[in-house]
């Protein structure tokens, strides 16, 4: 079962990923708890690139890179973790690259495509949990944690877009001209830690019975 967590910065993604993975394993099953971009050597060279302010990307390179990166995760890491029956759950997937650079850089939503397509081999995820804060704690969240990646230093404006493109997934019209993206549930991020831990484990127990 290929699980992915997403969602814009600051709502509480890594934490819940964390959360959840020790969760499926305590439930007996073999986890695969990966992020993106890395996950790989080659990802993780691509990430310090990606994250690094200093790099100065066109939107173009950045979309190479993270479809480089995701590449290379499918290949060597997904897909033979879900030949062998575990559940691979990802912080961020291609949602993330239609919402950042599709919305956030203004690409064609069909360039995209094409390129992760290529990417992914057109592997799906499951389910995708995104993970919804209301944009000003999110936006008060992130800051608050202090040192900035690259896409981190972006104006509200970017992260406004980033927000209204991942809102665009939730409705099931946008769902089914968008079958690469698989099923999108949202999940109250506010709240405990322990709180929204619960409702991402409820959500997953009714599309994904485990
Ligand atoms: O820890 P986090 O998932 O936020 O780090 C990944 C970084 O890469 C984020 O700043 C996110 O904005 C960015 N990203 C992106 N496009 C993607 C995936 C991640 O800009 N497709
Ligand atoms: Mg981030």
């Amino acid at each position: 079962c290929f699980i992915v967590l997403e969602g814009g910065e600051g709502v509480g993604k890594t934490t819940q990923w964390r959360r959840l993975a020790d969760a499926l394993i305590a439930a007996g099953h073999e986890v695969v708890a990966l992020r993106e971009p890395g996950g790989t050597p080659a990802g993780d060279a691509l990430r310090a690139v990606l994250l690094d302010p200093s790099s100065a990307l066109t939107p173009e390179t950045e979309t190479l890179l993270f479809a480089a990166s995701r590449a290379q995760l499918v290949r060597d890491v997904i897909t033979p973790a879900l030949d062998r029956g575990a559940v691979v759950l990802v912080d961020r997937f291609l949602l993330s690259t239609y919402a950042y650079q599709g919305r956030g850089r203004a690409l064609s939503l069909a360039a995209l495509r094409q390129v992760n397509a290529f990417a992914t081999g057109g592997l799906a995820p499951d389910l995708t949990l995104l993970l919804s804060l209301p944009l000003d704690e999110s936006m008060a969240r992130m800051h608050a944690r202090g040192s900035a990646d690259r896409m981190e230093r972006e104006d509200d404006a970017f992260h406004r877009r980033v927000r209204a493109a991942f809102d665009d997934a939730l409705d099931p019209g946008w769902q089914a001209q968008h079958p690469e993206i698989g099923p999108v549930v949202a999940i109250d991020a506010d709240g405990d830690a322990d709180v929204v831990t619960t409702r991402c484990l409820a959500a997953l127990a009714t599309k994904w019975p485990h």
